[in-house]
C-alpha cells in the first residue's frame, strides 16, 4: 500500500519565497539568487517528505508565483501583449513570468497583468489562462523536467504534479467568441503528451494530473472531453503509470466519467466528500478493473488532528473490496492549503500545548498519512499501537474540553426562533421613523470605515506588540488619530461619520483577538496568491464574547462629534469564512454562535448611543458551495446568520452591510433578504454595472453604489462621481441613494484621500442641487 502526496506547501515554512520574491521585484536581488532560494525549498520539501515516510512525493507542485500560471508557461499559453518580451536571444522567460503575473511598467512597455481569480472554494488565488480561437500551443518552459532532474539528483524519484488538460483548460477564459475553450483540447494534447514521453524516458514512473473540474457541474461535451483526453494520453505513454486526482468535492454525477477514464490511480477527496467511497462501490463497476484507489482521508485544508479510528475504518473498507495493492493513502488535497508546520509555534506563547495537541500542520499531516498506512498493515500495526493511543487520546481530550464545549453558548444557538431574525417592523416602517430621528439630507454621504493605516499607525501597533510602548500610550494615540480624522470629517462636511478603524489590524483578526473560542498561530501562513501569504485565524471552540469590543471607541468618537457616528462591526459570514473552522460541527452552527456575540455587540453599540451599525460582509458570495445545487441551502443559512447579527435592534437604528468583489445577479433576491437598512457596495470599477442586478430586482432598501475606485491612487473628478450618480438616480429613487467610496480607504494614503472625498462631496452637492 502506497502513501503519497499531492503536493507541499512552497511559501517555505518561513516564508523565505514571499522575502525571495519581493526583493528580487524590487530590484534588489538577482535571478539566480531568487532561484537558488526557491531550489532551497524545494529540496527541503522533498527531504522532508521522504523521512515522513511518502513513497511518491511530488515535484512540480513549486511554483514561484502560481502553479496554473507554470502550466500557460510549459504549453505557451502566453498571450500576445507579453510577445513584446520575448526576444530571441536571451531567456526572457522569468521575466515573462512575472509580467504575466503582475504587468509591467517600464522601458515604455505598460502591460497589465493577467487576471486573477479564486481557486474553486480556497482563499487561494490562480492566475486565469486566456485563450483565442487560433491558439498555437508549444513548449515553451522546461521547469517540469529541471525539478525532476533535481530531485532525481538528490535520489528521489517524484511523482510529477501538471493540472490536467480539460481542467487547464476549463479553469481558463476566451479571450475572444466564436469557439468554446474546450474545442482546444486537441490542439493542446500533443503538448501534453510530449511532456509525458519525455519524462517517462527520463525515468518517471508516475505522474499526477490534477482535475478538479471533475467536481464541478459540467456539461455532457465536457464530460467527453475527459473520455477522449485520458484515452489518448494512456495510449500515448502506457508505461507511466496516471493518478488523476479530484478534490474540494464530491464527485457526484462525474463518478462515471471518473472511474472510467483510462488512468492508473483515481483519487478522492473523502474528508470534503466521505460517501463517495460508497458510491464508488455501489454504484460503478471500479471494483471489477485494476484501478487503484487513492483515498484522501487527511484534511488538507484545516488544521485539525486526523482522527486515526474514523480514517482507518474508511481504509479498511477500500481494502475489503480492493486489497491492500489496490489503495493507496493520501491528504485529501495539495497541502498547499494548510499552514507549514506546528512545531515552529512556540509552546504556551499563542497557542496553549492543549490546543495544539489537537492540531496538525502541513509536515505533520505527511506523518499522519505513514502512521495510518502502517496501522492499515497488519505486519505493521502493532508497532504504531502507541501512536495510535496518543492520537486516539487527543481526539478524545477535544471532544470532552470545556475549553471547547460550552452549554450556554449551544443552549441560546439551539433555543433561537424566526423572531430573532426579523427586526421589529418591516423596512419602510423602519425607513420613515430612520427619516424622521436620524435627520439625514438626501443623498447622504458616508465612508466604508477604515481611513489610512499610514506607518505612523502601523508602528505604533508594532510597537504596543513588541512592548516598546504601553496600553496607555498606544490608546492616547489611537485617540488622537480618531479625533484627527472626525474634525476633518466635518470639516469637509460628510454627513455619518466613520472613527477611522485605526485601532484595527485586520477586520477579522481584530475580532478573533476579543472573542472566546479563537486561537492564532504565530507561524501558520498559507499563501493567498503570488507573495502574499494571510495566517488565518482558528475557530477551535464555541465562540462567545466575553465583553464588548468596539464600544469604546466607537462611543469616545461619537462624544467628539454632533454627527451620526456610524459604529463598525464585521459581520458572522466574514469572520467564518476568513478562518479555519471547527470541523466537529456544521459551518452553519458556527456561524450562527459568531452572529450572537455580534449582535450582543451591536446591541451593546445601540446602548451606548449609536444610531447607525455597519456589518460588512464582504465574504457572502466568495462562501458560495461548487455546485449550483448546494447554494439554496448555504445562502439561505448566511443570509440568517447576518440578520441574526442585526435583528436585536429598535426600528430607528439604521443597520448598513457592505460588500464589495461581488456580482450581485444570481444572489440578489439572498441580498435583499438580509433586510439592511442600506447597503453600500462596489460598483465604480464596473462604470455602476454591477448596480443593474439591484435595479432589475427592484431592491427595496436604500443603496451606496460606490462612486470611486478606491483602488487606485487616482483622484476622481467631481463631474466623474456625478456622472455615475445621475446614472444611478436613474433607476434608484432618490431617497434610497446613498454616496460613498466603493470599500475602505485603509491601503490609501491621506493626500489622495482628502481630495479625492472633497470632489465626492461637491459632487453630491451639485446632484441635491439638481433634484
Ligand atoms: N469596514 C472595512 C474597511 O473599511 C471594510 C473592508 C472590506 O470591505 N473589505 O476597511
Ligand atoms: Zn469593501
Amino acid at each position: 500500500m502506497f502513501t503519497h502526496n499531492l503536493g507541499y506547501p512552497r511559501i517555505g515554512s518561513k516564508r523565505e519565497l514571499k522575502r525571495a520574491c519581493e526583493q528580487f521585484w524590487a530590484g534588489k536581488s538577482t535571478k539566480d539568487e531568487l532561484l537558488w532560494i526557491g531550489r532551497q525549498i524545494k529540496r527541503q520539501n522533498w527531504q522532508l517528505q521522504q523521512e515522513a515516510g511518502i513513497d511518491l512525493i511530488p515535484s512540480n507542485d513549486f511554483s514561484l508565483y502560481d502553479h496554473i500560471l507554470d502550466t500557460a508557461m510549459l504549453v505557451g499559453a502566453i498571450p500576445e501583449r507579453y510577445h513584446a518580451l520575448v526576444d530571441g536571444q536571451t531567456n526572457r522567460e522569468l521575466d515573462i513570468y512575472f509580467a504575466m503575473a503582475r504587468g509591467v511598467q517600464r522601458d515604455g512597455l505598460d502591460i497589465p497583468a493577467m487576471e486573477m481569480t479564486k481557486w474553486f472554494d480556497t482563499n487561494y488565488h490562480y492566475i486565469v489562462p486566456e485563450f483565442t480561437k487560433n491558439k498555437h500551443f508549444k513548449r515553451y518552459s522546461d521547469k517540469i523536467i529541471i525539478d525532476f532532474e533535481d530531485a532525481k539528483q538528490m535520489g528521489i524519484i517524484t511523482k510529477p504534479v501538471l493540472v490536467g488538460p480539460v481542467s487547464f483548460l476549463l479553469l481558463g477564459k476566451e479571450k475572444e467568441s466564436g469557439f468554446h475553450r474546450i474545442d482546444l483540447l486537441e490542439k493542446l494534447l500533443p503538448i501534453y503528451i510530449d511532456i509525458l514521453q519525455e519524462l517517462a524516458a527520463r525515468g518517471a514512473k508516475w505522474i499526477q494530473l490534477d482535475e478538479p473540474c471533475l467536481t464541478l457541474d459540467l456539461t455532457e461535451n465536457e464530460q467527453i472531453a475527459f473520455q477522449q483526453a485520458y484515452q489518448k494520453i494512456k495510449k500515448a505513454v502506457p508505461n507511466l503509470n496516471i493518478l488523476v486526482a479530484t478534490y474540494f468535492e464530491c464527485t457526484g454525477e462525474n463518478i462515471y466519467v471518473a472511474t472510467t477514464l483510462d488512468i492508473d490511480v483515481l483519487h478522492l477527496d473523502l474528508v470534503r466528500c466521505p460517501s463517495q467511497l460508497d458510491d464508488i462501490f455501489e454504484q460503478t463497476d471500479f471494483a471489477k478493473t485494476k484501478k487503484i484507489l487513492s483515498l484522501g482521508v487527511v484534511d488538507g485544508r484545516n488544521i485539525w488532528k486526523n482522527d486515526y479510528a474514523k480514517s482507518l475504518k474508511i481504509i479498511q473498507k477500500a481494502i475489503d473490496v480492493l486489497g491492500h495493492e489496490r489503495v493507496m493513502i493520501a491528504p485529501s488535497c495539495s497541502l498547499l492549503h494548510s499552514p507549514c508546520d506546528l512545531d515552529l509555534e512556540q509552546n504556551g506563547q499563542v497557542l496553549t500545548p492543549t490546543i495544539k495537541n489537537w492540531m496538525a500542520f502541513a509536515k505533520q499531516k505527511l506523518n499522519e498519512v505513514n502512521v495510518l498506512r502502517k496501522l492499515a498493515e497488519p505486519t505493521s500495526a502493532p508497532l504504531f499501537a502507541q501512536q495510535f493511543t496518543e492520537n486516539q487520546k487527543a481526539i478524545q481530550s477535544r471532544k470532552d474540553s470545556n475549553l471547547i464545549h460550552k452549554p450556554q453558548v449551544k443552549a441560546r444557538v439551539a433555543a433561537l426562533t424566526a423572531k430573532d431574525s426579523h427586526r421589529p417592523s418591516p423596512f419602510a416602517v423602519r425607513q420613515a421613523l430612520q427619516l424622521e430621528t436620524l435627520k439625514l439630507p438626501l443623498f447622504p454621504t458616508t465612508t466604508i470605515g477604515s481611513f489610512p493605516q499610514t506607518d505612523d499607525v502601523r508602528v505604533l501597533r508594532a510597537n504596543l506588540k513588541k512592548g516598546v510602548i504601553s496600553q496607555e500610550e498606544y490608546d492616547a494615540q489611537i485617540a488622537i488619530a480618531i479625533e484627527k480624522s472626525i474634525h476633518w470629517q466635518e470639516q469637509i462636511g460628510l454627513d455619518v461619520l466613520v472613527h477611522g478603524e485605526f485601532e484595527r489590524n485586520d477586520m477579522v483578526e481584530y475580532f478573533g483577538e476579543q472573542l472566546s473560542g479563537y486561537v492564532f498561530s504565530q507561524n501558520g501562513w498559507v499563501q493567498s496568491y503570488g507573495s502574499r501569504c494571510v495566517k488565518p485565524p482558528i475557530i477551535y471552540g464555541d465562540v462567545e464574547r466575553p465583553t464588548a469590543m468596539t464600544v469604546r471607541w466607537s462611543e469616545f468618537a461619537q462624544s467628539k462629534t454632533e454627527k451620526l457616528m456610524k459604529g463598525m462591526l464585521t459581520g458572522p459570514i466574514t469572520i467564518l469564512q476568513w478562518s479555519f473552522v471547527r470541523d466537529d460541527q456544521a459551518r452553519k452552527t458556527t456561524a450562527f454562535q459568531i452572529a450572537m456575540a455580534i449582535r450582543d455587540e451591536v446591541l451593546d453599540l445601540e446602548k451606548a448611543g449609536i444610531r447607525v451599525i455597519q456589518i460588512d460582509e464582504p465574504a457572502i458570495r466568495e462562501g458560495l458551495p461548487l455546485r449550483r445545487a448546494d447554494w439554496e441551502n448555504y445562502l439561505q443559512w448566511a443570509v440568517e446568520a447576518f440578520r441574526l447579527s442585526a435583528s436585536g435592534v429598535k426600528d430607528e437604528t439604521q443597520i448598513h452591510t457592505h460588500m464589495c468583489y461581488s456580482e450581485f445577479n444570481d444572489i440578489i433576491k439572498h441580498i435583499a433578504d438580509m433586510d439592511a437598512d442600506v447597503i453600500t457596495i462596489e460598483t465604480s470599477r464596473s462604470q455602476m454595472e454591477l448596480l443593474d442586478a439591484f435595479v432589475d430586482f427592484k431592491y427595496p432598501n436604500e443603496i451606496g453604489p460606490g462612486v470611486y475606485d478606491i483602488h487606485s491612487p487616482r483622484v476622481p473628478e467631481t463631474e466623474e462621481m456625478l456622472a455615475l450618480l445621475e446614472k444611478a438616480l436613474v433607476n434608484i429613487p432618490a431617497r434610497n441613494l446613498w454616496v460613498n467610496p466603493d470599500c475602505g480607504l485603509k491601503t490609501r494614503r491621506w493626500a489622495e484621500t482628502e481630495l479625492a472625498l472633497k470632489n465626492m462631496i461637491k459632487a453630491t452637492e451639485l446632484l441635491r442641487e439638481k433634484v
